[in-house]
């Protein structure tokens, strides 16, 4: 007999049903020969901004990427990213603040994603529920933008803590919000420890040679 509360229960089993699904999703996409990164955080990161620099830039060095882009109502950033000409797929969530691994599925259906080298899931701007589900990734990053606040790491550890790379945004600004790049990094390796970390700004590409340069180790060619 469980003590525990029936809402409780509910949430265990969509969980372990998300966990069933991404687990099938990993497998395709490594048999795939696919590498999938998955990014979180809060609305108005760079998220998207990070995404068209990043399509574009692998399209140019010839690789075929794809992304899948999670928002609560509007179409508006896969018209922004279909812009670097690499397929895009827009799932609306409606009031679901967070992606699950069923709606990546879907997403992708029609797509042979063997026919891509990377494929790139924007998920909704969250920094709470995202870190529970599972999306069959390789890697997530979790993206903080200079703007934001050095303790953010501090404040949402979970989200941290469930990341491979954080990604620190807009660093063309730094100077400008007085950006505390100590704090912010001390505070990133205080929730996890050892996670590399990476600076750059979409629009002055600053710092997406060592972005291209770690993805193109994972596929290399
Ligand atoms: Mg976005
Ligand atoms: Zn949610």
């Amino acid at each position: 007999m469980s003590t525990q509360p029936r809402i409780v229960e509910v949430r265990r089993n969509i969980l372990k049903h998300n966990d069933q699904v991404a687990a099938e999703l990993r497998e395709r996409f490594q048999k795939a020969g696919v590498f999938v990164a998955s990014l979180v955080s809060s609305p108005g990161s760079g998220k998207t901004a990070f995404l068209e620099k990043t399509l574009t830039l692998l399209k140019e060095k010839g690789y075929r990427p794809a992304a899948v882009v999670g928002d609560l109502a509007t179409a508006n950033d896969a018209e922004r990213l279909a812009r670097s000409q690499a397929p895009v797929k827009q799932i609306t969530t409606g009031t679901l603040c967070h992606l699950e691994a069923a709606m990546i599925q879907t997403a992708i259906e029609g797509w042979d994603i063997s026919e891509l080298d990377f494929l790139f899931i924007e998920n909704v701007g969250n920094l709470v529920c995202p870190s529970s589900y599972d999306l069959g990734e390789n890697i997530r990053l979790v993206l903080l933008s200079v703007t934001e606040g050095e303790d953010k790491p501090l404040k949402y550890p979970t989200i941290f803590n469930s990341a491979d790379l954080a990604v620190i945004t807009k660093i063309d600004l730094a100077d400008a919000v007085e950006f505390d790049r100590d704090a912010a990094r001390s505070n990133i390796q205080s929730v996890r420890p050892g996670m590399p970390m990476l600076e750059l700004s979409s629009k002055t590409s600053q710092g997406m040679d060592a972005w291209m340069a770690f993805l193109a180790s994972k596929r290399p060619r």
